[in-house]
């Protein structure tokens, strides 16, 4: 079962699918940190990445859809793929769909927090990619590529909110319950 994580940057998406993989077995899968390690490696895909994330924008589409493509190809419907940082883009989303088998989304868990906590957070990160302009310019993307993905799965009835302007004890107990709901659902069905 693939759960898809969808929120703003710094809203806690890896924080909390790093958590849950550690304790449940799950599968964590940032294509934000397998870029970074393209990047790290210096390899032809990382140099060409490089330039969209230093900025803040978008690798595009077709780069992202192959590397996910690739790992999902192979990933156990008995397991769970926690997807974290994609789709961003309804192009991508698409692709997601047409990739998989029919109920092999079990549920979008989408992260919500006030903007003014996003950047505080971010900014306390202290990446690469976290400084003030870069930041500004990266909520802007996410407002106007990613934030349509919420009716995307809002209207396939895959959609569960979770406020996370909480501690991340909080916030995880959440995430947990919500996904072995599902997945009861599913073995049920
Ligand atoms: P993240 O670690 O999720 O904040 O991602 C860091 C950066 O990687 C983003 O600002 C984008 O430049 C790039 N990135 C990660 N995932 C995607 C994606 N699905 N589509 C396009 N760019 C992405």
């Amino acid at each position: 079962m693939i759960a898809i994580l969808l929120g703003a940057p710094g809203v806690g998406k890896g924080t909390q699918a790093a958590l849950a993989a550690e304790t449940h077995g799950y599968t964590h899968m940032s294509t934000g940190e397998l870029l970074r390690q393209e990047v790290a490696e210096d390899t032809e895909l990382g140099k060409s990445a490089d330039i969209f994330m230093s900025r803040g924008d978008l690798v595009p589409d077709d780069v992202m859809v192959q590397m996910v493509a690739e790992h999902i190809s192979n990933f156990p419907s008995e397991k769970v793929l926690l997807l974290d940082g994609f789709p961003r883009t309804i192009a991508q989303a698409e692709a997601l769909d047409e990739a998989c088998t029919s109920g092999a989304i079990g549920l979008s868990l989408y992260f919500t927090a006030p903007e003014t906590v996003l950047t505080d957070r971010l900014l306390a990160r202290g990446r690469q990619d976290d400084t003030h302009e870069v930041i500004a310019h990266r909520l802007g993307v996410y407002a106007k590529a990613t934030e349509p993905l919420v009716k995307h799965y809002a209207d396939q009835g895959l959609l569960r909110e979770i406020k996370s302007d909480r501690a991340v004890e909080d916030i995880q107990v959440d995430v947990l319950s919500i996904v072995s709901g599902v997945l009861n659902q599913s073995n049920l069905a």
